[in-house]
């Protein structure tokens, strides 16, 4: 529809596209400068088809290998891993849609920026292992030809994973799979913590982990901004606007053994453009869901989990968003530079920030506690009733802070077993195993049980926040 108005009403070619639906353009017009203005640019500009005035690259492609949904740090992580194996350059025409080229509520700019090496998975483990290697060679990756070194500002710190009694058990058996895969991690018993952090309360702590290299924390929006930069500068484009819509088409094939099976496939993505009621359909190959908190949503677009209960189509992807509110504190008599990122048996966690004795933390409510995620308010009341009187527990020196400021995000909750979902979306039948596709996970949903849950500190099982 939009590109049959853009195509008929304004002309081909990019003048006629960005005239057609940029706000600025529109205005520019009304006002009758248009022409005066076009001419003074190429006055000054050397020649060249260029025109800041004409800048289109807004509006998505009619065609992209593939569209990946959701421009956080996983959609960019995507679209990079794809352009760097690419072979040969230049072959996948890649295209990340981003509603909010802001990110005011993208989990990956409102996070605590961890990472840690501490999980009850090998998989995390490994994820994390390769991710620390990234983070800390960041312009091996992401250098960028004339610009400046990217500097996401890690900070090397350890975990420190405090376990009660009823955890220790599995905080030894998760340090054993943390081993076998390479993590360096300790355990510590009480004492010991004492030696190390006398700042710590050890009083209901019966075993603790604690991370000797590969984890810290680091600036999450520098981290966005250097994928973002890179990518660019690999040919993925991006669009602003909004996936609203997929269409599919079905073919019916047989398989080897005779077997007919139904392969339907997402052939075209529809993007609402920004602060348009339009859209524009963008041919594809693949799709990406990378819209975090909001990819069960993209999932249902797809027809997952619209389905006759019980069914492959009747099973929903398992992700939700959650409201996770991060305060603020500062505290001159708290821990200094040594302060690792402590989570408690509580769930209750902090950790440094910057060196002026401000700290920032949390604690995830419980399943009964759940806030409304309709907005992004923050309940100051859950820091005074929730998160401080275990703080303070656990660090005297908190008694007396004063919280500076707070913030709340969206956690991309999988509430089947709190893992990692992979992303892949549009190809059911006998190829989806080959593609590790989204609906193919989501139909094996009712024959695998969950993972182990990342439980933290031995406590399960809620173990979203930080990392
Ligand atoms: C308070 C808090 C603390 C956290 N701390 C940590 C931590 O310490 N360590 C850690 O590893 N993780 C942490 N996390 C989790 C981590 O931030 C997320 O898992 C991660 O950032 C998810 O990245 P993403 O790219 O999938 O999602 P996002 O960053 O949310 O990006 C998804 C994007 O998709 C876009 N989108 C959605 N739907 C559409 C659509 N239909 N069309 C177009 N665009 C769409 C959204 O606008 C959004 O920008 C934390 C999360 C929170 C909330």
């Amino acid at each position: 529809m939009l590109r049959r108005t853009l195509l008929l009403g304004l002309g081909r070619g990019p003048l006629g596209r960005g005239l057609g639906t940029h706000r600025g353009g529109s205005i520019l017009d009304r006002d009758g400068k248009m022409s005066e203005i076009k001419k003074k640019i190429r006055s000054i500009l050397p020649g060249g088809d260029w025109n800041p005035l004409y800048d289109t690259s807004y509006l998505p492609p009619e065609s992209s290998d593939v569209v990946i949904v959701g421009g956080g740090v996983l959609g960019l992580s995507v679209a990079y891993w794809l352009k760097k194996l690419e072979k040969p350059r230049g072959a996948i025409r890649v295209l990340v849609v981003e509603r909010d080229h802001t990110y005011s509520r993208a989990s990956t700019v409102l996070s605590v920026g961890g990472i840690r090496q501490q999980f009850s998975v090998p998989e995390n483990v490994q994820l994390s292992l390769f991710s620390i290697d990234f983070l800390r060679n960041i312009n091996e990756y992401l250098a960028v030809a004339d610009d400046p070194p990217l500097d996401i500002q890690f900070n090397p710190s350890g975990y420190l994973l405090l376990a009660s009694e009823k955890g220790a058990a599995i905080m030894e058996n998760n340090v054993k799979v943390q081993r076998q895969e390479g993590a360096k991690v300790c355990l510590m018993s009480p004492e010991q913590l004492r030696n190390k952090f006398p700042w710590i309360n050890t009083e209901g702590v019966a075993l603790a982990s604690y991370g000797m290299e590969h984890e810290g924390w680091f600036d999450p929006w520098c981290l966005l901004q250097g994928l973002r930069r890179k990518v660019q500068s690999m040919g993925v484009l991006f669009c602003r606007g909004e996936v609203t819509r997929f269409v599919s088409s079905s073919n019916l094939m047989k398989t080897a053994s005779g077997e007919e099976v139904n392969l339907k496939r997402i052939h075209e993505v529809h993007v609402k453009i920004d602060q348009s009621l339009e859209y524009q359909p963008v041919e594809c190959a693949i799709v990406i869901n990378a819209a975090g908190a909001w990819s069960g949503q993209v999932a249902e677009l797809a027809g997952i989990g619209k389905g006759p209960p019980g069914t492959l189509q009747g099973t929903k992807l398992p992700v939700e968003l959650r409201k996770r509110y991060v305060y603020l504190w500062h505290c001159p008599q708290g821990p200094g530079l040594e302060t690792p990122f402590v989570i408690d048996p509580s769930g209750t966690y902090f950790r440094r920030e910057g060196l002026g004795h401000n700290y920032l933390g949390g604690c995830s409510p419980t399943e009964e506690e759940e806030p409304d995620p309709g907005n992004l308010e923050v309940d100051h009341d859950f820091f005074q009733d929730r998160v401080w009187p275990p703080l303070a527990q656990r660090v005297p020196a908190f008694e007396t802070l004063k919280v500076r400021s707070a913030w709340a995000g969206y956690y991309d909750y999988n509430t089947f077993d709190q893992n990692g979902v992979p992303l892949l979306l549009g190809r059911e039948g006998p190829g989806a195993q080959h593609h590790l596709s989204l609906a193919g996970r989501a139909g094996r949903l009712q024959a695998v049980r969950p993972r182990p849950t990342e439980s933290v500190g031995g406590r399960d099982p809620r173990t979203d926040g930080p990392g």
